[in-house]
């Protein structure tokens, strides 16, 4: 059974269509679209006080995080417009230096090595309010296990046993994931999920390729 009615299943549809099309004529308004659609997420872990989340901790920030090309974008403009040119250059440097590391490296490997997220800096995400669903949803109900995996990166899946998450928070991360697919899908749009360090590096090296995401086109070629 999902989590919310129909009616309001179709109001967050159009709501998400409403800004997607408003960012499709103005790209950096691609910042105004993440808030709104990571909420009822946030909201979800807010309720469970047995979440172990805290300001500061990163562990999960190690991990290989997947984006819509939206997303992406939002968080490129978010560089462009919260940031200096110079520190925006120096975000472009960790970029890129990150992506070198995985260039070379299969989905599996990723998985299995921590690669630290270019955008963290002192142990916070420095594109907080436009971070991806993925980041959004990630939860954990035990740091320790989070520990464990941060120092074990090679032991992937549930062999230790995994990461305790909650059901409710789950579902709240698939119901606005379901959101953002059923309208690109019914936009023509690309609702693939891509590897986000790849993706960052790409539209930061090559700002153009926004035009072809504007245009409805596929961003990028190589899905990861
Ligand atoms: S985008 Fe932000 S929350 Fe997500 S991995 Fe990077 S620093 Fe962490």
């Amino acid at each position: 059974m999902s989590p919310i009615t129909s009616e309001e299943f179709n109001r967050r549809c159009i709501n998400f269509f409403s800004l997607l099309q408003s960012a499709k004529k103005s790209a950096p308004l691609a910042t105004s679209i993440g808030p709104g659609f990571i909420r009822p997420v946030e909201s979800a872990i807010k309720k469970i006080p047995i979440i172990d989340c805290r300001a500061g901790c990163s562990y999960c920030c190690n991990l290989r995080v997947v984006a819509f090309p939206f997303e992406i974008i939002a968080i490129y403009f978010y560089l462009v417009e919260n940031f200096s040119k110079r520190e925006f250059e120096e975000f472009k440097a960790r970029v890129h230096q990150q992506y070198q590391i995985i260039q070379g490296m299969t989905t599996e490997e990723h998985f299995a090595t921590n690669i630290r997220c270019p955008l963290l800096a002192d142990k916070k995400c420095s594109v907080y309010p436009v971070r991806p669903l993925s980041c959004a949803g990630y939860h954990s109900a035990s740091v320790d296990a989070c520990r464990d995996s941060d120092e074990n990166p090679e032991i992937t899946g549930m062999d230790r046993g995994g990461i305790p998450m909650i059901h409710e928070v789950k579902e709240a991360q698939s119901v606005q994931n379901t959101v953002a697919v059923e309208v690109l899908s019914k936009t023509r749009d690309d609702a693939n999920q891509y590897e986000l360090i790849r993706g960052l590096w790409k539209i930061m090296n090559n700002p153009k390729l926004i035009q072809r995401w504007k245009a409805g086109r596929v961003v990028f070629t190589d899905p990861g």
